[in-house]
């Protein structure tokens, strides 16, 4: 352990760390320079989402509201491979889910699929890269039991309740038999109207999961 330490040591003084938001070099440790953190507001906010079809409800926490720096900071982590952001959210998700859900002990972690044409573009699939982070800081593990079927029109794009439509038949499960009897913590990066989260959580009950949960980055 004392070599790791020298090792980490050396390695912070040739690449010392830099804020995630806006690059500013900082003291060994430390994440996020003091201006930025003046400026992100946690919000901590918890947002019941209702499922169409069958009338439950899922609870969904965000550390962040999807504004200014942390905004910014998720396009870059979205759209331009900055996948180095996911630690920093997924230690704020999961202090978040540690809070809300004491209770329950979550079975595995899970993360919103996307097509298997826009991860070869993308290289990686945002919400599967912080539904990893989350499960190592919480220590449970991750199955990506979810998979898209169909491509659909972008979300952002749509009303509320085309959104909903849109969702549709779009994610099926991939292995019943893991699903059935377990709670589950649904991951994607930001939740607006929830339709996605609500689609997802909803091929999860009906593949017999027992709860589930949902954590984003942010709220819209
Ligand atoms: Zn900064």
């Amino acid at each position: 352990m004392k070599n790791k330490g020298i090792f980490a040591a050396l390695l912070d003084m040739i690449f010392p760390p830099r804020c995630v938001f806006c690059n500013e070099i900082l003291l060994p440790g430390a994440k996020v320079c003091k201006k930025c953190a003046k400026e992100i507001t946690q919000i901590n906010r918890v947002k019941c989402i209702v499922l169409p079809a069958s009338g439950k409800t899922i609870s969904c926490v965000s550390p962040f509201a999807y504004e200014n720096k942390i905004r910014q900071s998720i396009l870059q982590f979205k759209f331009h491979g900055h996948r180095d952001f996911a630690g920093i959210y997924a230690e704020k998700m999961a202090e978040l889910v540690q809070n809300q859900f004491p209770e329950i002990s979550f079975d595995f972690i899970t993360s919103v699929p996307i097509s298997s044409e826009r991860r070869k573009i993308r290289g990686y699939n945002q919400s599967e890269l912080l539904a990893r982070s989350v499960s190592q800081c919480l220590s449970v593990p991750y199955d990506d039991c979810l998979v898209k079927i169909k491509n659909n029109r972008e979300q952002h794009k749509l009303s509320e309740k085309e959104r909903l439509k849109n969702v549709l038949g779009v994610y099926q499960a991939k292995n019943t038999e893991k699903i059935s009897g377990k709670s589950v913590l649904l991951i994607d990066d930001i939740v607006t109207t929830g339709a996605t989260l609500s689609a997802c959580a909803a091929m999860l009950y009906q593949n017999g999961a027992k709860f589930v949960a949902c954590a984003t980055v942010a709220e819209v």
